[in-house]
Order: C-alpha cells, then structure tokens, then sequence
C-alpha cells in the first residue's frame, strides 16, 4: 500500500519537530511524493505553548517559507499549506480566520481545551473520552476540516478497550460517514514501536479495536505521516505497517489526491 500524497507535515514551528521546511521537501522528492502539504500544528490568539503548536504572530513567516519553496521545487512536487489544529466551541471564528491564512485545517483533537486541561494522549476517564468523541464530531461538522487525523488518537493511554471507547468510535464512524469527511490511518507512532498494556502489546495506534468500530461505517480513508522529523517520509515500512494492522477491514482509501 503506497500513497503518493501526504497532507500532514510539522515544522519545527510546533517546538517538537526537527529539520528545516527544505529538507521535509528533498525528502518527500526522495520517497517519491507527488504531494506534499504541511500542516504544522496551528497557533491560537490568546494561548502559547511553546511546544505544542507555533504562535500565531508565526503564521506570516510559516506561509513566506513554505511559499518560497513551492515556487523553488514547482516542477518536482506540489506544496501546499494546512494547519492541524483542534476544534474547540466558541472558537470557530478564529478558527476560521487560520484557515483564510492558508490552503486547509486537519483536525487534531490534542485536547479538550485551549488551556490544555485534558489531554487525550493520558489516561482518560470515560467522561473524558466521550468528551472527545463529542469534540471531534462537532468539528466534523463545523466544515472547517478537510479531514480528521488519527480519529483513534484517545486510544494512546487506555489499557483496554472501555464502553465509552467503543461509544467515540461509533459516534466518530457515523458523524465522519454523514459528512463524508476522510479519516486519517496514522503512521507517525508505528516507527516507534509497540507499547505494553493490560490487554498486550500494541502501537498506540492505528488502534484496532477503534477501527473495527470505524470500519462499520461507510467511511473514506487515507494514510497521513504526520512526520515531525523529514526523516519519517522515507520510512516507507511504517506506512506498510501501518496497512498490515488494518488491511483486512476493506476500508474505502482515497486513490486520487483530495486537492
Ligand atoms: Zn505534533
Ligand atoms: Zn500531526
């Protein structure tokens, strides 16, 4: 299973990704991308965290660069410009302003607020997961977002599949399938390995079980890198493992470029 493009990209703008925009784009040439959009993680007006996502005085340069570049490397692979970012109530007018700033959002749901008060990458209560699960459908539907990445993202510190897991993964399959927006297979956490939990060792994901429950649902897919470093878009092995562990769910993957 290859895809030839790839719309999740970092900078080190975000503070947790390494190399420079230049060398992510000499690699995905490398690995044979055709399509290369970067969507490093999206600033808020009035909250920073250094390293999390970039400042919103940020964004000017962000574009320049990526700008600059995709004039330099126009005949070798099309650049574009995106933001991950996550979708929060109250916030869809700024969160709509990010997006006049470039081409695309993905939706990331990191957290259950800007202040960052419950992160979905640490043991969750099952309020908390539904909380997610309610996040990201709301941001399904607010129209902000060309896709959701990593829908199973919640599934990174729970030991067992709990009923408040399956209950996000159903409401996440049916909201994405009534929307028809795309779901993420990611495979930035396969080149690291698989963790021990109660119920065994597993990458924290593609989750599995979540995407059994997904997989119900007549949803369109694709793969994304989310490669914090240019290093991971060579890494043609994680992306082929991450299709071994969801292969025989007969997914629907999108062939052709969504833009
Ligand atoms: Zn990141
Ligand atoms: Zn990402």
């Amino acid at each position: 299973m290859r895809q030839d493009f790839n719309y999740h990209t970092h900078t080190w703008r975000c503070g947790h990704a390494s190399g420079s925009d230049e060398e992510y784009i000499q690699m995905a040439i490398k690995a044979g991308f055709r399509i290369l959009g970067f969507a490093d993680h999206g600033p808020y007006r009035q909250y920073s965290n250094p390293y999390s996502h970039m400042e919103w005085s940020q964004i000017d340069e962000y574009v320049a660069s990526l700008s600059a570049l995709r004039e330099k490397y126009a005949d070798q692979i099309s650049i574009l410009i995106g933001f991950e970012t996550e979708y929060y109530r109250h916030m869809h007018n700024e969160k709509a302003q990010l997006k006049q700033k470039a081409q695309y959002l993905i939706l990331g749901q990191h957290y259950d607020s800007p202040q960052c008060a419950v992160s979905y990458f640490r043991p969750n209560s099952e309020e908390e997961i539904l909380e997610y699960g309610r996040l990201v459908c709301e941001g399904l539907e607010s129209g902000l977002f060309t896709y959701l990445c990593h829908p199973d993202l919640v599934m990174y510190h729970q030991e067992s599949f709990t009923p408040a897991c399956r209950k996000a993964a159903h409401m996440i399959g049916a909201k994405a399938a009534e929307t028809g927006i795309p779901l993420e297979v990611n495979v930035h956490r396969i080149a690291k390995g698989k963790l021990e939990y109660e119920e065994g060792l597993r990458y924290p994901y593609p989750n599995r079980e979540f995407w059994e429950i997904l997989a119900s649902y007549p949803v369109r897919c694709l793969f994304g890198v989310d490669a914090h470093s240019p290093a991971q878009l060579l890494d043609t092995g994680a992306m082929d493992e991450a299709f071994r562990e969801i292969q025989d769910l007969n997914l629907d993957f999108i062939s052709e470029p969504l833009f």
